[in-house]
């Protein structure tokens, strides 16, 4: 399986509009930061999105996305959901509906912001064609294990998942100790690093850095970062087997 990390940034992006700050102005592609969200391949080439954000078409295209098989949604902050329209031509590539996942709460708020998504496919597919479950526990998609994992994301409660050896949780300011227990014997753990601040809805760089002691995966990419996170500078300040993740950036897992 592949991990491709479509967007790395927080709900701004990086740089932000109107900023003039050091990593705004920086010229490492790795400072360059679109909307939080991950492609998975399977083995057998078929395409999990975790999230749909706002930069999905532009993405899709950088790393030659060419099909989606079903999106795994953590929460629908519009960073995290409103590139939802850009399945559309995914589901006209492939003629068929493209199931989507995620909490009750998710799922409900996504059918009701986007009612039209939900309808029976017409003529020219030129709308997107989804269809939709609420997940609470371990379920098998495209031949791969997924285990949602319950985190509270400030007072809403969010989801991660666990795709195999292989978790991803974003948008997170506390993981309960049953959730904890979901991720022994990770190969690669992709975790929110808001930046360097306590935040009231987010773990931030010496929370992250504990959570990822704590849970002990193989690789550990932290996500979503603002940007105050300067990629060269704060990468020289994690520990071992800690990483920040960059757009565009790939990892194979055996
Ligand atoms: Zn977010
Ligand atoms: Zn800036
Ligand atoms: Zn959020």
């Amino acid at each position: 399986m592949e991990i491709i990390f479509l967007g790395t940034g927080s709900s701004t992006g990086t740089p932000v509009i109107g900023c003039s700050c050091p990593t705004c102005l920086s010229s490492d592609p790795r400072n360059k930061r679109t909307r939080c969200s991950v492609a998975i391949k399977t083995d057998a080439g078929k395409v999990l999105l975790i999230d749909t954000g706002p930069d999905l078409r532009l993405q899709a295209l950088r790393e030659d996305i060419l099909r989606v098989d079903g999106v795994l949604y953590t929460h629908t902050h519009a960073d995290h959901l409103n590139g939802i329209d850009d399945l559309r031509n995914f589901c006209f590539l492939q003629k068929q509906p493209i199931p989507v996942f995620g909490n009750e709460i998710t799922i409900n708020d996504i059918r009701q912001r986007f009612t039209y998504a939900f309808a029976p496919p017409g003529q020219y597919w030129d709308k997107p064609v989804l269809t939709s479950q609420v997940v609470e526990s371990p379920f098998i998609l495209e031949a791969v294990q997924i285990t949602p994992i319950p985190v509270m994301h400030g007072k809403l409660p969010i989801l991660g998942y666990r795709i195999g050896d292989v978790a991803y949780i974003t948008d997170v300011s506390d993981i309960p100790d049953a959730s904890m227990a979901l991720l022994d014997g990770l190969e690669v753990l992709m975790l929110d690093c808001l930046h360097f601040r306590p935040h009231h809805t987010h773990i931030h760089f010496d929370k992250s850095v504990d959570y990822a002691r704590q849970i002990n995966a193989k690789q550990t990419y932290f996500i979503h970062m603002t940007h105050q996170v300067e990629y060269g500078e704060a990468s020289s300040l994690l520990p071992e087997k800690m990483h920040f993740a960059f757009d565009g950036h790939r990892v194979n897992i055996n």
